[in-house]
């Protein structure tokens, strides 16, 4: 034993010159992480399979069969919850009316978002977290309207992990508030998202953080026979897409292609995620989404708001947008046999874990600055207390600018830091930490003289 721990320590020396803090899990997620159920998330999937087509397009009036159904027995899975919730989580179907684009819609449409809204307990604080899934499902012909089309997988594992994610934490509450939200229209062309995205963009709400699920709840590939529920990808855009000419200019010379927003977000699902979640590794793909498909966390990023999207290590593209067949004894189809509920699981956990992690926090530091005065070998970073939320003091991120990950944490309860690290050579950034460990986002300083 002493001569393993000899070795660690050794190794230790020689790959990273730095320590990790040792952070401690908060007992409140660690208890509602443990109540994530595969058994519930298997039986919304079937629930929602159960509807024949779920397609954005097909019949609002049948009680039993379409979009419309399917939404109500969302909206019914939510007000379920609302009672346990002391009246703090309410929901609706929030509509707009499309008329026909000449692509994916053929006609004017009755587009619904099934919204849950739990409500944060500190009225000082505006901040608010939100969940994705997409309802809507399709069939190899996206403008079909009546064939079935399950959607196990796309997206009833994504709305499921959101349903799953109402149900325990409306038991609970949070100084900020949260939104769970299963959207139509996904396959249609982003519709639910967009619809969504610019009405709070309208609103100027405070939105920090948006997950997006879409196909995390199977493990394997169509071709290369890879199975793998161990590890789930999170998508960040590098450059932001949102006034990236009117930043491009400090981007470039200060070296933050890789720290925007979306990718602070990803490390800190990666962070938390990891914490919390055991026998799941979660790796950051450094890109906005994955080749011919799109996602609904860019409708908020276009929006200016910080999204990233969650989505399964090996996708199998026999089992997404294929109308159910066999062909040459290949099985066709988005069918629920083909899911795994345990990986849906752990992924489930992880949205679970970052999303409390995130409304139980202070909100972020203010006013993050590092010092560049003088020429130096030191960093000298300031910040402001955050505008709301109980805090015992902050995180000093540290890293070298090659690496993917925050290597340091460093823990204060003051405003300002002088580390003998020439900021030439690293990246920083701050965090906001609550009594129970619970950090904010990271916010990377901008240069004061
Ligand atoms: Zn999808």
């Amino acid at each position: 034993m002493r001569k393993f721990k000899l070795t660690l320590t050794v190794l230790f020396c020689f790959s990273i010159s730095f320590s990790q803090t040792i952070i401690e899990k908060d007992p409140l997620i660690e208890k509602m992480v443990k109540e994530v159920s595969a058994d519930s998330l298997q039986s919304y999937i079937k629930s929602m399979v159960a509807f024949g087509t779920r397609s954005t397009l097909s019949t609002q009036t049948d009680p039993n069969n379409g979009i419309g159904a399917a939404r109500l027995w969302v909206l019914s899975k939510f007000n379920q919850f609302t009672k346990q919730s002391g009246g703090r989580l309410t929901a609706i179907i929030d509509t707009t009316t499309l008329p026909a684009d000449g692509k994916r819609v053929d006609a004017p449409l009755v587009l619904g978002n099934v919204v849950a809204t739990l409500k944060g307990t500190d009225p000082r604080d505006n901040r608010v977290f939100l969940i994705s899934g997409h309802l809507d499902s399709r069939r190899t012909n996206v403008m079909d309207k009546t064939g079935d089309a399950p959607g196990a997988n796309d997206d009833g594992s994504g709305v499921s992990a959101v349903i799953e994610c109402a149900r325990i934490m409306s038991q609970h509450s949070f100084p900020a508030t949260i939104i769970f939200i299963a959207v139509s229209g996904e396959e249609q062309g982003l519709l639910g998202a967009t619809f969504m995205a610019n009405k709070l963009k309208k609103d100027s709400v405070n939105l920090e953080a948006v997950l997006n699920n879409d196909i995390m709840g199977s493990n394997n590939s169509s071709e290369t026979n890879i199975i793998d529920n161990t590890r789930i990808r999170v998508f960040s855009e590098g450059l932001p897409a949102y006034e990236l000419d009117k930043n491009a200019a400090n981007i470039r010379q200060l070296g933050l292609e890789n720290d925007g927003r979306a990718r602070q977000l990803a490390r800190y699902v990666k962070e938390t995620g990891e914490r919390y979640v055991d026998n799941l590794q979660i790796v950051m793909v450094y890109r906005n989404d994955r080749f011919l498909r799109g996602g609904d966390h860019t409708p908020y990023v276009m929006d200016g708001f910080t999204a990233v999207r969650i989505t399964e290590m090996n996708e199998n593209y026999n089992h997404q947008h294929q109308d159910i067949r066999k062909e040459n004894g290949v099985q066709y189809g988005d069918l629920t046999e083909f899911m795994d509920f345990e990986y849906l699981r752990k992924n489930t956990c992880m949205n679970l874990s970052n999303l409390a992690n995130l409304a139980k926090s202070p909100s972020m530091p203010q006013d993050v600055k590092v010092d560049v005065k003088k020429l130096d070998n030191y960093t000298a970073l300031s910040w402001a207390n955050p505008k709301s939320g109980k805090f015992k003091g902050f995180y000093v991120l540290m890293r070298e600018t090659t690496s993917a990950l925050w290597q340091k944490k460093i823990f204060t309860t003051q405003t300002s830091i002088s580390l003998p690290y020439s900021k030439d050579n690293y990246f920083f950034a701050v965090q906001s930490v609550s009594e129970d460990g619970n950090e904010s986002l990271a916010v990377v300083p901008v240069v004061g003289r």
